[in-house]
């Protein structure tokens, strides 16, 4: 809490984290029409929230619904690479258009208004979290049923403003065995509760490999603790990913949308129940 805070947003200037969130968010642009908006978080790169983020996309298009992809991981931008989307978008007078994936999706990405997408964005975090908030309202998301947000990663200065100016219905929390799940998992928990933005659950990537030969899963990382972190803070898992080259190989290729696994395919189905 800033040492000035008055504990009365409505007077205050102070920039608390825990600020009236409602005084912060942006409003989207006047043509955009989203219904839910989920955040994809986790607390370091690395750890697969672009693939997760991808994979739950995909899935929810191939339920129905209409889905909007906002890569606001801005200085390591995954999304476009992952669904095989060259740079360049087409606008109108005053905003962006996404680009459509095969399968139909919406996508904005740093990545698709860059001519080089391979040279490193070296921007301060003030300008990150503006470009985020322009992929919000200046951008005409058209009739989105379920609007994935690519956080960027960590619980510092970026990833806030981002909880703070998008109006989040929850948030998803991707970890991996070998972080420090718990510690990092408090951490999102704690974020996520100051925005007073619900968390939907928890999904474990990386969580075991499985022998190509036995079909037996195994842990190279040590026994999950996943359910038992979930639980500690009141949660659900979502799901767990295995490390399978396969995936990697469909992001290499930009061919996600032909993934054939089901993994998440019950995080998927949670999602929408809970966000109906
Ligand atoms: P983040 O968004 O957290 O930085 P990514 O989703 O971009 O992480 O994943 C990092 C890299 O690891 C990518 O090349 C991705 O394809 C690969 N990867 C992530 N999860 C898996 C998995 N379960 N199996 C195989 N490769 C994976």
């Amino acid at each position: 809490m800033a040492e000035e805070c008055t504990h009365n947003c409505s007077s205050c200037g102070a920039d608390c984290p825990s600020r009236n969130k409602e005084s912060m968010i942006e409003k989207p642009n006047a043509e955009s029409k989203i219904r839910r908006v989920i955040g994809v978080v986790s607390g370091k790169g690395g750890v697969g929230k672009s693939i997760v983020t991808s994979m739950l996309s995909v899935l929810m298009r191939r339920k129905g619904y209409r889905v909007g992809i906002m890569d606001a991981d801005i200085t390591g931008p995954s999304i476009p690479k992952a669904f095989g989307l060259a740079p360049g978008v087409e606008s109108t007078e005053t905003a962006l258009l996404p680009k459509t994936t095969a399968s139909g999706i919406d996508v904005m990405s740093l990545n698709l208004l860059v001519e080089d997408p391979e040279s490193p964005v070296i921007w301060r975090g003030p300008v990150i979290a503006g470009t985020v908030k322009q992929f919000w309202t200046d951008v005409i998301w058209k009739d989105i049923d379920y609007m994935f947000v690519d956080c960027p990663p960590g619980t510092g200065d970026v990833p806030l403003t981002v909880f703070q100016s998008l109006p989040l219905d929850g948030i998803i929390i991707v970890t991996s065995p070998q972080e420090l799940v718990s510690m990092i998992v408090a951490k999102a928990f704690k974020m996520a509760e100051m925005m007073n933005v619900p968390v939907l659950g928890l999904v474990e990537n990386m969580s075991y490999v499985k022998c190509p030969d036995c079909g037996k899963e195994l842990y190279v990382f040590g026994e999950s603790r996943i359910e038992e972190t979930a639980k500690a803070h009141g949660t659900e898992v979502l799901g767990r990913l295995p490390i399978d080259p396969m995936l990697a190989g469909l992001v290499d290729n930009g061919m996600i949308e032909g993934m054939e696994v089901d993994y998440l395919d019950a995080a998927a189905d949670r999602i929408a129940e809970r966000l109906a």
